[in-house]
């Protein structure tokens, strides 16, 4: 069920502008805002799961989709080497609450994240 007040339920919606470089029927996948790395991207899933930890059973098969969809884009940027990240919660650095995948390649990624 869609959040009408999630700005990323409103971008795949395509109620909202964005940089988008992949969709289908379960995901969608923008450019974020403010780039990390050369490539970031944020992989989207069309319905509205806010954290990690709300994810339930009835999901595993759009979490599977999710990462295929990161192969699609990552592959799409000629990235072989990348990270993925999932911030869950606010002290994990989470600021929208609908769940997404960042896509992060293009540079040297140390390692831990801050
Ligand atoms: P997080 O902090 O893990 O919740 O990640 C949210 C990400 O969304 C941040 O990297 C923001 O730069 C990015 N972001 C927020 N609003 C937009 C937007 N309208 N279009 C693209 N990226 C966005």
């Amino acid at each position: 069920m869609a959040d009408s007040s999630c700005i990323f339920c409103k971008i795949c919606a395509g109620e909202m502008e964005a940089d988008r470089v992949h969709e289908d029927e379960h995901t969608v996948a923008i450019r974020d805002l403010n780039p990390g790395a050369p490539t970031h991207i944020l992989v989207l899933p069309r319905k509205h799961v806010a954290t990690l930890n709300d994810l339930t059973e009835d999901d595993d098969a759009l979490v599977a989709h999710i990462h295929r969809t990161v192969r699609t884009v990552a592959a799409k940027d000629g990235l072989t080497d990348y990270r993925v990240a999932i911030n869950c919660g606010a002290g994990a650095g989470q600021s929208v609450f609908h769940i997404h995948f960042h896509v992060l390649g293009g540079r040297a990624l140390s390692w831990p994240p801050g």
